[in-house]
């Protein structure tokens, strides 16, 4: 069994998963985390506890795989507290029972937005703190009871969470279970109403399984390949930049980052310069000495990362530090279709360019493969654009730009196929761990006789007109 400390009580065993489940259910079923009173009372504490350690977790991601502290501010840390602000200010709206309009004879229609009861949460190691606490923030808007897993793959930001946690969230109704496979499978053994997982797909296969036997629905946030198609229209200063920015940070670690990119073979060589001088940009020289490039997050994945390298010709990067878990800013050449560069997901710093002849065959490229978390073009030809977009399949997309669509918390985030099921951010968070229930209220007066057996022919006929 691992070290792992769980709260509310640091001595937990695993044995007493279940127990602590069950505690967490009693609670749901004695109405504790109904009253909108709980939910903004606990929105509050999730942001003050944001705003107040902050910096401890941006250390603790530092330690884990040295994330520039402003990379880990913005797209992690930051995160939950702004879900959990919009939850907040939201919260009388999105949980106002929607009128439905339609025959006033049938009575009065509404969907009612309740609670599923005990959630799961359970969250990777790229963006720890927020893949974490921005479902939270949505599954305590909706009233639920919620139990949190972290990765143990990054195990200070876990350790931050295990104590920050219980100081701040009302023990009753939200606990945490650190660990990793042993205590995720014990836990995969309760019965929850939701399981909201974000991580690998090979996993999502085992928690879908476990899932199945209590017919729990899931969210799941996968990955994949998320290509780029740099059109031959594209404004290539533009769009190098965009898109080295877009897989470099975080060295690469990230679900929605461009994977490889399909470009005009006519722009191929503008677009490789191009990308080698973003990167100087950014990172300077040796990109090894900036503090603004992370580290990979282990040694098993470096030396992944390190093995795939040789799947294709550098045309710039290309360097490897074991000591450091270091992988350069890389953009590869010349790989086969057939490789693991091209085949798996790559999830770290190193990017493979392939020349394409059209936007046809650049689709198809697209399609032979599983469906993408993201999809990026590079065009500035709206024609391109809508033929593109209505030929391939993705979670999402974004349009002369990379990652910025996962900003805007008016779009559900999601995938489709291999790269997940469901969606969330803001107010799509809240109906994701949310049922949406149908209540229509009859009145009593006009109740004819004619509507029941026995029914006789004039009642058929007359209904026959309309239906
Ligand atoms: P990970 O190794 O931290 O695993 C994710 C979670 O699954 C952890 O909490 C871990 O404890 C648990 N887990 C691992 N093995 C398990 C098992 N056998 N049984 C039960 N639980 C188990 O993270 P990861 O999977 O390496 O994360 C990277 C992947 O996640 C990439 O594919 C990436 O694209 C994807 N991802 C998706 C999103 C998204 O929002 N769609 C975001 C981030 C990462």
């Amino acid at each position: 069994m691992s070290d792992a400390v769980r709260f509310p009580d640091p001595n937990t065993e695993i044995e007493t998963i279940p127990l602590e489940i069950d505690r967490l259910r009693r609670s749901f079923e004695n109405g504790r985390t109904r009253p909108l009173e709980w939910r903004r009372e606990q929105l509050k504490r999730l942001i003050r506890m944001h705003e107040i350690h902050a910096d401890e977790f941006v250390g603790a991601l530092q330690a884990d795989f040295g994330k520039p502290t402003f990379e880990a501010f913005t797209s992690d840390v930051s995160q939950g507290k702004l879900e959990a602000k919009s939850a907040l200010k939201n919260l009388k709206k999105w949980t106002r029972p929607e009128r439905v309009g339609g025959l006033p004879v049938m009575g009065r229609a509404r969907v009612i937005r309740e609670p599923l009861g005990v959630v799961l949460i359970i969250s990777p190691w790229n963006y720890p703190v927020g893949l974490l606490l921005s479902p939270l923030a949505g599954a305590i808007a909706a009233g639920n009871a919620v139990v949190l897993k972290p990765s143990e793959v990054t195990p200070h930001v876990s350790a931050v969470l295990a104590k920050r946690l219980p100081e701040y969230m009302d023990p009753e109704a939200i606990t945490l279970v650190e660990g990793g496979v042993e205590e995720t499978t014990v836990l995969l053994e309760q019965r929850f109403d939701h399981i909201f997982y974000t991580g690998n797909g090979q996993v999502a296969q085992v928690v879908m399984e476990a899932a199945a036997k209590n017919l729990t629905p899931v969210t799941l946030e996968l990955g994949g390949k998320s290509p780029c198609i740099v059109h031959e229209d594209a404004d290539i200063e533009t769009a190098a930049r965009r898109i080295a920015w877009g897989k470099f940070v975080n060295a690469g670690q990230t679900c929605i980052a461009p994977d490889y990119v399909l470009v005009h073979e006519s722009r191929e060589e503008a677009l490789v310069t191009a990308l080698g001088k973003a990167v100087r940009d950014f990172y300077g020289d040796n990109p090894k000495n900036t503090a603004d490039y992370a580290r990979i997050v282990n040694r098993r994945h470096h030396e992944r990362l390190a093995t795939l390298m040789k799947d294709g010709t550098p045309a710039f990067g290309g360097e490897v530090d074991d000591d450091q878990c270091y992988v350069a800013p890389t953009v590869l050449r010349d790989a086969d279709d057939e490789s693991s560069l091209m085949r798996d997901e790559i999830f770290g710093p190193i990017l493979p360019v392939r020349k394409v002849r059209n936007i046809d065959e650049a689709v198809q490229f697209v399609n032979s493969r599983e469906k993408p978390l993201a999809l990026y073009l590079f065009t500035k030809d709206g024609k391109v654009e809508d033929d593109v977009l209505s030929r391939t399949s993705s979670g999402g997309a974004c349009v002369n730009g990379t990652l910025f669509h996962i900003m805007d918390s008016r779009l559900p985030f999601g995938g489709v196929g291999s790269s997940g099921t469901g969606a969330y951010h803001g107010r799509h968070t809240f109906e994701t761990f949310s049922h949406r229930k149908s209540v229509l209220t009859r009145g009593t007066r006009f109740d004819p006789k004619i509507m029941y057996p026995p029914y006789g022919e004039k009642l058929t006929k007359f209904v026959k007109r309309f239906m």
